[in-house]
């Protein structure tokens, strides 16, 4: 049987690779974006935050002395449901993503709320913190695409109706 110590190892790893997930996502969505300039503006913020939280969590892992360079291993689990959502084939691309990145930032909210109560089971107040910093970072994300939701399904709704390229 695993060790709290250890689940919290594996869940750190695996939110590392969460992190790298959203990079993925989010720099492939804010190249398309030119018709969208505050969800693009916002993205770019939460890219730049995203890059932050994924060292923090690195410098946890390595504190609590696993090998970083096995990292890499777990990234992609989550692509099939992205693509899935990402709405690429069905032009509707920007509402889909939006939905995507929002559904998205849920599974970090929940991720960090998992990992916030192992460290404390552990006593590690340093992976606690970060994890604090980095739930914070996650709900402003998901509580600012809540709040443009409608407005970005609107205006592509507009574009649609105006025949310009409405996809994006
Ligand atoms: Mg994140
Ligand atoms: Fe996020």
């Amino acid at each position: 049987m695993a060790k709290p110590e250890e689940r919290l190892a594996q869940w750190l790893r695996d939110a590392h690779s969460m992190e790298m997930q959203a990079l993925k996502m989010m720099e492939g969505q804010v190249e398309r974006l030119e018709n969208y300039p505050e969800l693009r503006a916002r993205i770019r913020q939460h890219i730049d935050e995203t890059r932050g939280q994924a060292d923090r969590l690195e410098a946890c892992i390595e504190k609590r002395g696993t090998d970083t360079s096995a990292l890499k291993d777990t990234a992609g689990r989550m692509m099939a449901m992205m693509q899935s959502m990402s709405g690429v084939l069905a032009g509707d691309e920007v509402v889909k993503g939006s939905m995507a990145s929002y559904t998205f930032e849920h599974l970090e909210i929940a991720s960090y709320r998992t990992l916030i109560a192992a460290a404390e089971r552990v006593g590690d107040d340093d992976t606690r913190r970060v994890c604090e910093e980095n739930l914070k970072e996650e709900e402003a994300m998901a509580a600012w695409l809540a709040d443009h939701l409608p407005e970005t399904t609107q205006k592509y709704l507009e574009r649609e109706m105006a025949g310009v390229e409405a996809k994006r």
